[in-house]
């Protein structure tokens, strides 16, 4: 049985940043990974864009993370690679840890823990296309890992499904390396990615985006041979006569992304409803004592600069481990699709807040206001607000006056 302070479960970026401020807390850290190397899935990401609000630079994805690969090695924190880590419990004020790994298994145990483990796409049985079940159909992640660590080209000609990031940065990687991309088909009137995504990875290269489309069939024995297209209405049922088939080999999924919280549900962790990870305070604790969330883990981001900034603060709060207080709910509004934090610790500092929020459409101006007992206590005016990219504010909640029956809204007003 080995014993830390901290373990922090995922060595992608959120796990380094935490396990990097956890240890300048003066904590005895670790860091579980289930793959043979860190990052996570910044590996494999070798385009660039990363770390223009972290480090000021346009990095790409191995480089921002060997920065902090670099940090962790260099300091007193041991790392645990091919390490899976396959079962947790509570045991008392202590984390027991189960992994599994080529030496057999192995057992933490910890004071506080760090999930970070990131996220996972949504694959084609969770998006019901019809059809036979060739080869050939496969997530954006899947493709990504394929051209980028392995050096195989999945595709000649392929079809995308979903305006997610990791689908227009592979319609444009898959171009570059030689393949037909016919076009990307999303189900919503909008696209899913970031706008400079759209413009980067579409627009300069002329691979056509087509809103308001699905793919309704798959063809193919073995190997997929073709998919039917079809427009969608305003319920996103496919519209009888607008098929279209298109041959190709390919068919790449840019459906959506999961948090992974099986570690976090087991311990009974609550997940939120609206980000689909782990309701959290202020400092990133869950609803079980001791049990910090970070990075994609908690809330998929847009920008890993976001996550090593919220990842750092869960890593610091699980060093110190302040003891919790009551707490104060955050309730959701009108014209939010999602938030973290879910509550406030009146135990805990709470005078600079960093309140990560989407839109739940596009709106060219909007207020965000926080309401406690009815009385306004602060707005802010946002530009251009669209669900794919997320905002950061930072709020002083200490200011509110906060009690531990205030009730406390937060709403985005369409200005
Ligand atoms: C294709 C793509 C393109 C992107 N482009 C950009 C961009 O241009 N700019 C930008 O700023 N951001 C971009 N991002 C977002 C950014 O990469 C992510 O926000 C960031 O990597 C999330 O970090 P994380 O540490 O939370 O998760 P991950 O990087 O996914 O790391 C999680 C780690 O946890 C490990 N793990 C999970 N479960 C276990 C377990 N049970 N035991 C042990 N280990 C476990 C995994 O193996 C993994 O290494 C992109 C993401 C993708 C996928």
């Amino acid at each position: 049985m080995k014993e830390y302070d901290v373990i922090v479960i995922g060595g992608g970026p959120a796990g380094l940043a935490a396990a990097e401020s956890a240890h300048n807390k003066g904590a005895h850290v670790a860091v579980l990974e289930r793959e043979a190397r860190l990052g996570g899935i910044l590996k494999q990401c070798v385009h660039d864009g990363f770390g223009l609000i972290r480090f000021g630079e346009k990095l790409a994805g191995p480089e921002y993370a060997e920065r902090y690969i670099d940090t962790v090695k260099s300091l007193d924190i041991d790392t645990y690679t091919l390490t899976f880590v396959t079962r947790m419990r509570r045991n008392g004020n202590v984390f027991d840890i189960d992994c599994v790994g080529r030496d057999g298994m192995s057992k933490f145990r910890a004071k506080a823990v760090v999930l970070a483990t990131g996220c996972r796409e949504r694959t084609a049985k969770q998006v019901l296309i019809q059809g036979t079940r060739p080869a050939g159909v496969f997530t954006a992640g899947t493709a990504q890992n394929y051209v980028n660590l392995m050096g195989k080209l999945p595709a000649k000609k392929c079809v995308i499904l979903g305006s997610g990031d990791i689908g227009l940065i592979m319609a444009r990687r898959l171009t570059l390396e030689g393949a037909e991309v016919e076009g990307v088909y999303e189900v919503k009137p909008e696209p899913s990615g970031l706008t400079r995504n759209i413009h980067q990875c579409l627009h300069d290269f002329d691979i056509p985006l087509h809103l308001s489309h699905t793919v309704t069939r798959v063809f193919g024995a073995d190997r997929l041979t073709a998919v039917e297209v079809a427009q969608v209405d305003d319920k996103m049922k496919p519209v009888k006569g607008t098929e279209r088939i298109i041959e190709c080999d390919a068919l790449i999924l840019s459906v959506g992304l999961i948090p992974e919280n099986e570690l976090a549900e087991s311990l009974g962790v609550k997940i939120n409803p609206f980000t689909k990870g782990p309701d959290c305070d202020q400092t990133y604790m869950s609803s079980v004592e001791g049990v910090f969330s970070a990075g994609n883990a908690l809330n998929v981001f847009d920008l890993v600069d976001y996550v090593s900034e919220c990842a750092a603060d869960a890593g610091a709060a699980a060093a110190e481990r302040k003891s919790s207080g009551e707490c104060v709910r955050i309730e959701r509004g009108k014209g939010l699709l999602s938030f973290v934090p879910h509550r406030i610790d009146l135990a805990k500092p709470c005078d600079r807040v960093v309140f990560f929020f989407r839109s739940v459409k596009d709106m060219d101006k909007g207020t965000l206001k926080i309401s406690v007992d009815g009385r306004e206590m602060y707005k802010k005016k946002f530009a251009f607000l669209r669900p794919p990219e997320m905002q950061r504010v930072e709020i002083d909640f200490s200011a509110f006056g906060l009690k531990t029956d205030s009730a406390v809204s937060v709403e985005l007003e369409e200005n």
